[in-house]
């Protein structure tokens, strides 16, 4: 057995893959065994996953196999489920085995979180992951089959109501936009007779974003057939219906969906790591508190902005930098070097809202619009391919066509 230090990575999210990638560039093959733990043998992309949930992307568009593009005789691919982290033992559990580590990167990503919600849990779908996205295109197609062969009569088994208008929510009913009008075709139903219905509890879609941009993008959606029910929240879930407000409204559907929120991996809490709103605080090195060996990274930490004197929100992008600081500080850690404080560079914030439409930020606060902002995703949805795989990655994954 191999008596160098061993780093297990587990999850091949955006953080995982890339501090994984990372490490192989910075650390020669005799200074550390490199291991990586996920659930499947393919890395997806998180950030598409309303695109599979709707049925506007193929489902292997947004993913690939691991080993495509993670150099297999630097990293040991471990395919299992993580079940705990013995931090005390420095001991990982699997669904089929154990692993011991010497350091640990805990990036394994996000769950919906429901609020304790009754209902929430049983009755709604989720943009989870790559299968539970894909059963809600299934699902909605399986409606609309139901109805066009006489099988449901009832028209509102043909609505799609969604939970939370963040940006998961606001991104699924533009690609829910576009797709409606292609199955009412298919099935020969009527588009007057499907609505898609989002909920959100706060006064406005996207709360706290730009408020010029909030209203484009609403402006945008109505045209296309989203109707929004704004301050209304959602009470409880039920199998066809979601109770609202505070006269408990009954919104019936076909369809039920919550992007009402997330949380870090359920294992952390299993774990005994010391867990905020679903997530651990990390040091500005990333590494928890009293765990000098253990980085948590992505939708699994906290990390403060200073400089707002609040946490970074979870996203890709952050994920994607946390591990460049990641496999530095482990580097650092190998070679008995200083360890760097994470400073994140936001590079700022854009949203497709189906087919040609989206808006953001880029470049501190520069607003962009239509088919300018939908080409601008497009660019930073390839760049991130690019640094995980280069141009042949690009080429069999990316987004090549303008829209
Ligand atoms: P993840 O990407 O969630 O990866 C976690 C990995 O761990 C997965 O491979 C999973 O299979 C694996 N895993 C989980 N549990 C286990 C287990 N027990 N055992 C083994 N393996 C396990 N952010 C942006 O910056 N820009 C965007 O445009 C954007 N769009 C988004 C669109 C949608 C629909 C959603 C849902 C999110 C979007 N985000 C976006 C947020 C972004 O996707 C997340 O912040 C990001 O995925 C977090 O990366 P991660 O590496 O922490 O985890
Ligand atoms: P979120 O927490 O940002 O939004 C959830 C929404 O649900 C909120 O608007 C909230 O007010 C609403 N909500 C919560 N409880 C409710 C209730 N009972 N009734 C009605 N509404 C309720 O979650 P998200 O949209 O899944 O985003 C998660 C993270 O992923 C965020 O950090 C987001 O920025 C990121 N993300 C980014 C992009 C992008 O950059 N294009 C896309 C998707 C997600």
């Amino acid at each position: 057995m191999s008596n160098k230090p061993k780093i297990v990575v587990l999850g091949a999210g955006y953080a995982g893959m890339m501090t994984t990638k990372r490490l192989t560039q910075k650390l020669g093959p005799e200074e550390a065994d490199i291991i990586l733990v996920n659930k499947h043998n393919y890395h997806y992309q998180s950030t598409w996953l309303h695109e599979v949930a709707a049925g506007t992307i193929d489902v292997n568009k947004v993913r690939m196999l691991i080993s495509d593009v993670i150099d297999t005789n630097r990293v040991r691919l471990v395919f299992d489920t993580v079940q705990e982290v013995k931090k005390d033992e420095q001991r990982v559990v699997l669904e089929n085995g154990e692993l011991e580590y010497d350091y640990l990167v805990f990036s394994l990503g996000f769950e919906k979180a429901s609020f304790g919600i009754p209902g929430m849990e049983e009755n709604a779908l989720s943009i989870e992951s790559v299968d539970k996205s894909r059963l809600i295109s299934e699902h909605i197609e399986h409606q609309f089959a139901r109805y066009s062969s006489g099988e449901e009569t009832n028209d509102e088994a043909l609505n799609i109501v969604v939970g939370g208008s963040g940006f998961t929510g606001i991104e699924f009913v533009g690609e829910l936009a576009e797709k409606v009008p292609e199955l009412c075709r298919k099935y020969d139903i009527d588009r007057s007779k499907v609505r898609i219905i989002n909920v959100e509890a706060a006064p406005s879609i996207l709360p706290g974003f730009d408020e010029e941009l909030v209203a484009y993008a609403r402006k945008s959606l109505e045209d296309r057939g989203v109707e929004f029910r704004i301050g209304t929240k959602i009470q409880e879930c039920r199998e066809d219906a979601f109770i609202v407000g505070e006269d408990n409204e009954e919104i019936k559907a076909g369809t039920i969906v919550w992007t009402g929120g997330v949380q870090g991996s359920s294992i952390l809490d299993k774990s005994g790591f010391e867990v905020f709103k679903g997530k651990v605080n990390v040091n500005g090195d990333l590494r928890v508190p009293g765990y000098e060996n253990i980085f948590i990274l992505g939708d699994c930490s906290w990390v403060m902005d200073k400089e707002n004197d609040r946490p970074y929100p979870p996203t890709a992008q952050l994920a994607i930098q946390e591990a460049d600081t990641a496999s530095d500080n482990l580097t650092a850690l190998l070679r008995g070097g200083k360890l760097e404080d994470f400073v994140f560079d936001n590079k700022g914030t854009v949203a497709s809202l189906g087919g040609s439409h989206a808006m953001g930020t880029v470049f501190s606060g520069y607003k962009l619009y239509g088919k300018t902002a939908r080409a601008m995703k497009n660019v930073i949805d390839n760049r991130y391919l690019f640094i995980l795989g280069g141009p042949k990655l690009v080429l069999k994954k990316g987004k090549l066509r303008p829209f």
